[in-house]
């Protein structure tokens, strides 16, 4: 038995002839190492000589990965969520992988010691769509085709276009060069994009505050006094919108605790 373990900033894939190897394509689901490329690169490669188990996880990266070693043929085990200290990611498996076996983490090595046993038949050709994904996690480009279906989304990491991938039931967002997105990682950042905005326009409002202020203490010290209460009315008119930006501070302030997300209590 070889125990093999992902590096920080590469994917860690399965390639041809069942060699472990690292990739340095786009980021998956926001990180990389990501499970669903090693998943789907095992699911290409590996086939139904696969097994994917699946742990502990917050959101629902390792949904899609999962639903493309059973496409093609393979087993996902998932860890039973009720007892997973994060139970995000098993939960939303086993929502799209209806063939997944679920079990407590203590049965999973005796299930994975029954399973590996079994015969399999050969695998099929994969799909060009596979091929693509696996070859952009490895490298960051592919002569497949790409594949999916349009839809009206740019990618929060590098604004292309993207298209939706559908494995069986899961469903991800690809872009053009390969950043991948489960909907819960796109939702995820799509609230960093919001937070951002909204702090954007917090700093411009109190910068235009503390501008206008100066300027009319200058005023009153150059004994200008008409320029000085222009001042400070611009300033007194902007009230409502400072208002708007303490709300906004609030806003963001409250989508970095959703973001943080519960844990199980241990
Ligand atoms: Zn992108």
């Amino acid at each position: 038995v070889q125990v093999v373990v992902a590096v920080p900033d590469r994917h860690l894939l399965v390639g041809a002839d069942d060699v472990v190897r690292l990739g340095g394509g786009p980021r998956e689901n926001r990180v990389r190492p990501a499970v669903d490329a090693l998943f789907r690169s095992a699911a290409r490669w590996c086939g139904p000589r696969t097994i994917g188990v699946l742990l502990s996880g917050t959101l629902d990266d390792g949904a899609a990965g999962p639903a493309a070693v059973a496409e093609r043929g393979g087993i996902a085990l998932v860890q039973d969520p009720r007892e997973a200290r994060f139970p995000g990611m098993p939960a939303a498996a086993l929502a799209v992988v209806p063939s997944a076996t679920v079990a407590p983490a203590a049965e999973l090595a005796r299930l994975i010691a029954a399973r590996a046993g079994e015969p399999v038949t050969a695998a099929g050709d994969p799909r060009e769509l596979l091929i693509w994904e696996t070859d952009m996690a490895s490298d960051g480009r592919s002569s497949a085709r790409d594949g999916g279906t349009p839809v009206a989304l740019g990618c929060p990491y590098c604004g292309g276009g993207m298209r939706e991938v559908r494995t069986g039931r899961a469903v991800h967002y690809a872009c053009h060069v390969g950043h991948s997105w489960s909907p819960q990682s796109f939702l995820a950042a799509s609230d960093d994009g919001i937070e951002e905005a909204l702090w954007t326009a917090i700093s411009a409002i109190q910068e235009k505050t503390t501008v206008l202020r100066e300027r009319a203490v200058g005023a009153e010290q150059a004994a200008d006094l008409e320029a000085a209460r222009a001042h400070r009315a611009e300033a007194e008119r902007d009230r409502p919108v400072r208002g708007e930006a303490s709300r906004a501070r609030d806003s963001a302030a409250g989508l970095t605790v959703l973001r943080s997300g519960p844990a199980r209590p241990t």
